[in-house]
């Protein structure tokens, strides 16, 4: 699969938060590339790569877009348990050059990939469209986020000068280095929503420090795996030290499952990565595990608050790509003096917000990711239209004939009572539970005592009030006042993400100065001079 080179570099860049920008040059240069990637990259039969060789070892699948349930995005090679094994060998065997390479031409060898991801920007970015059905928007700043992610990570390596920090000395010839040292083997196990960035941000974690990699893309996000392992190939990462492995469930199995594995970076829901967790260690001796999980994520609304603004907020992180967003806005509460008002700035904004085909540039929300997803949405929504408490939305979206293979639904607000599922359970849909409060510091004790603690938003004018946000939320990422998304919009540098209690294990962000330690081990060497 060969890559076109990058268009225009005066077409903007897009970030989740830039919403002022104008765009149309750049949907007006998708009109033209959405035929060409189609003719290009759609249909093709992908293979697996071990050891820089093509892979065919396991079973065919063919992959399908939510978008219409029918255009086919490849066939794919769902990994044996051999295979996986080959490919955990081959990044045995090449762990040691790779390491001994330096981390300095290894940050060289990171930043020619950037170079090569920011070129196939566009590939990357229409693969995550068709593969998740994601809007234009939301698939540019997927692509967009990944050069800045992996320049990120190599800034860090060169601020701390590799990880090697010299310690005290107790005698003048006696000197001693602390070092970080990379482990072996990283499984990495990415999920649906964000098929590059997140496939990418944790092999980038993981190459850099010094580990290599087998990647485990989302079953059927495997054509933005193929395409991310292309660039890997062309930035000259050598044979062995990324390999990839398709497949679901058991090909994921067994490779966190394989001996020869030495940490597990994984992004996916709290079940998988709680299992990947426990079972990992279940050996003789710890392994890390980087587990980044669910979320539910709270966006309080008090009486001092700028109402359109939070609408707007709240509406892009509760509805943008679906809800399907590990940060996604899934419940508000409102203070209920301006509840009224506030609902109806919201659903005012929400009307706005364009439901259909995400290759249209005039697209918010496209369709839920497959079936299991419908079905959710609909069991909730049949609950909620039995309590009468649906404020709007609440039902199937019209959309043309050629999108009836795809599941499309209306933004939808429901009113909930305290403890109500829809304000404890990550629901990972265009759904949004309103709750009302009269005290700011009982309605953060209810946004706490949930299992999760990703993200949360506040909408104050009052600075007592986000004080008390600030300090009482039980949450990695927190946001005031942002119009562009309450809970939403985390970029490389800018907003480490942390995921508190069962949103993540290890206490620390993807993200943010802290991520890349986890990678490593600490050595320390005392060396005397004499
Ligand atoms: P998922 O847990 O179903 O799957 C994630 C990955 O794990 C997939 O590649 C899957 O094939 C693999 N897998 C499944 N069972 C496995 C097993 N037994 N052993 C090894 N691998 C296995 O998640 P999903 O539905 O693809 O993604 C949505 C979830 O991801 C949501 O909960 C969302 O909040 C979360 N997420 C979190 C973040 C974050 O940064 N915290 C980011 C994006 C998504």
């Amino acid at each position: 699969m060969t890559g076109t080179t990058v268009p225009a570099a005066d077409l903007p860049r897009v970030t989740y938060a830039n919403t002022g920008v104008d765009l149309t040059p750049l949907h007006d240069f998708l009109d033209t590339r959405l035929p060409e990637f189609k003719a290009r990259i759609l249909g093709g039969t992908y293979t697996n790569c071990i050891n820089g060789q093509s892979d065919t070892d396991g079973t065919s699948f063919t992959v399908h877009s939510p978008i219409d349930g029918v255009t086919e995005l490849g066939s794919f090679i769902a990994a044996s348990e051999q295979a996986v094994g080959r490919a955990v060998g081959a990044a045995q065997d090449a762990f040691l050059a790779w390491n001994a390479m330096g981390w300095e031409a290894r940050v060289a060898l990171l930043r020619a990939w950037a170079k090569i991801l920011y070129a196939r920007k566009y590939d990357l970015a229409l693969a995550a469209l068709f593969e998740v059905g994601k809007s234009r928007v939301e698939a540019l700043g997927e692509a967009d986020e990944v050069f800045d992610m992996v320049s990120y990570y190599c800034d860090e390596m060169e601020r701390h000068k590799g990880y090697v920090t010299p310690l005290n000395r107790v005698f003048p010839h006696e000197s001693t280095l602390s070092i970080l040292r990379p482990l072996g083997v990283f499984g990495v196990i990415s999920p649906f929503n964000y098929p590059a960035a997140l496939l990418i941000g944790m092999s980038a974690g993981a190459l850099v420090t010094g580990n290599t990699v087998v990647m485990k893309p989302s079953e059927g996000c495997t054509l933005s795996a193929r395409i991310v392992m292309d660039t890997l190939t062309a930035a000259g990462i050598p044979a062995g030290v990324v390999n990839l492995v398709a497949g679901g469930a058991r090909t994921g199995a067994a490779l966190v499952e394989h001996p020869g594995i030495a940490g597990v970076a994984f992004t996916g829901s709290y079940r998988t990565g709680m299992h990947i967790l426990r079972l990992v260690n279940a050996g003789p001796y710890a392994r890390p595990v980087i587990a980044e999980m669910g979320g539910k994520n709270p966006a309080y609304v008090t009486a001092n608050a700028d109402l359109a603004k939070a609408a707007q907020g709240v509406a892009r992180s509760a509805f943008g790509l679906q809800g399907q967003k590990c940060s996604a806005c899934s419940v508000v509460y409102v203070d209920e003096t301006v509840r009224d008002a506030f609902t109806e700035h919201l659903r005012a904004y929400t009307a706005t917000l364009v439901i259909g085909n995400p290759e249209r540039r005039e697209t918010f929300l496209g369709p839920v990711y497959n079936g299991a997803a419908a079905h959710r949405m609909t069991q909730a929504l049949d609950a909620a239209r039995g309590q009468g408490s649906i404020l709007f939305g609440g039902k199937r979206a019209d959309v043309p004939a050629d999108l009836q293979g795809g599941h499309y639904f209306e933004p939808t607000l429901v009113a909930v009572e305290k403890g109500h599922a829809l304000t404890r359970d990550e629901q990972f849909l265009p759904l949004l539970a309103l709750r009302t409060f009269t005290r700011l510091e009982s309605a953060i004790a209810e946004g706490n005592d949930v299992l999760y603690g990703l993200a949360a938003g506040i909408y104050t004018e009052d600075a007592t009030e986000l004080e008390c946000f600030l300090n009482r939320t039980e949450a990695g990422a927190l946001y005031a006042n942002r119009a562009s998304g309450a809970t939403t919009g985390a970029w490389p540098g800018v907003q480490s993400f942390c995921g508190w209690k069962g949103s993540g294990v290890t206490l620390k962000g993807g993200l943010g100065p802290h991520y890349l330690p986890q990678f490593m081990r600490e050595q320390s060497r005392t060396v005397m001079e004499d």
